[in-house]
């Protein structure tokens, strides 16, 4: 999209029309004492108020963690909320189509069949590689949000910032939609992250979130990082408050020391790159795909066999052997030294091919 174009004709025209609902709190900010205007309970409950509908306090932090202004951040119910407000604000029911790669994350996918928007399909190449070239061949004139997921799910490898800059520039129906960058494992990743791009594109956002490397998938936050305009919009119809108070608070709490965090990456890194070194050494093993993630999407000679042993052996991992290009691959997640050591051991107990 060119600099300065106006994302206006990408909104759905309901959406642009509307007045959005406003909140007891969201109209007020000053100095008070005396809450009378949201029907709160005066009494003393740890949880009696309304959080904060704007999250500013934790926005401020994320800001500096990230090198995003916080004017640029919205925040969700994990970065699914945000998935699903994307689809809801730029998909016009029954037209619109959104692109995914694929194979990739099922979310988006699900999400638009709620909206009821069209899905189409990048396939990616040899070794998972993503194509702008092919893509932009797989959108058309309705398409208005482009899903690109790097590290990808569940083939663990990346993009790089210049094929996210092609899709970005690229001059026809694939740069006139938002570009959705879906970065939920970038802390494992040696690649930079595509905030970088905020600055010259306006159609950009880039996804990330606390269930993976912040070790808080329970907690339920997703962050997305977009142009102040996409801001505007996404906070029209966003419920008035997403994200908990409980949520806020403790996402100020593993921000204030990120010291677990990254002792938590470096030694999940370590075990996936143990794994990437022993799991080929298996007679089942046929071929296990590089990963910038927490995470290895591993083929194995009968991935059924594989799975079948291992959960006999009470360990748990994703089928994902019916997506496109996954024939007998399973997703493994990285565990601690002793999970991968059971994982291990479980394995080597199956046959290779006959
Ligand atoms: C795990 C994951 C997420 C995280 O979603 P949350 O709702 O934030 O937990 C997002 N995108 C991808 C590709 C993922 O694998």
């Amino acid at each position: 999209m060119k600099a300065g174009a106006s994302l206006a004709h990408l909104v759905r025209p309901n959406v642009a029309a509307m007045t959005p609902y406003s909140s007891a709190r969201s109209e007020f900010s000053g100095e008070a004492s005396v809450w009378l205007d949201a029907n709160e309970n005066p009494h003393d409950f740890a949880w009696s108020r309304y959080p904060d509908p704007y999250q500013q306090e934790l926005k401020a932090k994320i800001a500096e963690l990230r090198g995003v202004p916080a004017d640029k951040i919205v925040l969700g119910n994990g970065s699914d909320e945000l998935i699903d407000l994307l689809i809801r604000a730029f998909c016009v029911p029954g037209r619109d189509s959104i692109l995914t790669m694929t194979p990739s994350f099922g979310m988006y996918k699900a999400a638009a069949a709620v909206a009821d928007v069209r899905v189409l399909r990048t396939e990616l190449g040899p070794d998972f590689a993503f194509s702008a070239a092919a893509a932009e061949d797989d959108v058309d004139a309705a398409t208005r949000l482009v899903f690109l997921c790097t590290p990808n799910n569940p083939t663990g490898n990346s993009l790089t910032l210049d094929q996210i800059r092609e899709v970005l520039h690229s001059s026809d129906n694939l740069a006139d939609a938002i570009v959705v960058v879906d970065e939920a494992y970038i802390d494992f990743s040696p690649h930079p992250s595509a905030v970088e791009l905020l600055a010259e594109a306006e159609n950009l956002v880039v996804l990330q979130t606390f269930s993976k490397a912040f070790g808080a998938a329970g907690v339920r936050l997703g962050m997305g990082f977009m142009s102040p305009q996409i801001v505007e919009i996404l906070n029209r119809i966003k419920l008035p408050y997403n994200v908990s108070e409980l949520t806020q608070r403790e996402a100020l709490r593993s921000l204030a020391d990120l010291g677990p965090m990254r002792a938590s990456v470096a030694a999940l890194i370590a075990e996936r790159q143990r794994l990437e070194a022993e799991l080929p050494g298996l007679d089942a093993v046929v071929q296990v795909h590089p990963s910038d993630a927490n995470f290895l999407l591993v083929r194995f000679v009968d991935s059924e066999l594989a799975l079948k042993t291992l959960l006999a052996a009470g360990v748990v991992v994703r089928d994902r052997s019916s997506q496109p290009g996954c024939e007998n691959c399973l997703r493994i997640s990285v565990g601690t030294a002793a999970e991968n050591s059971a994982l291990l051991d479980a394995l080597a107990t199956v046959g290779g091919a006959a």
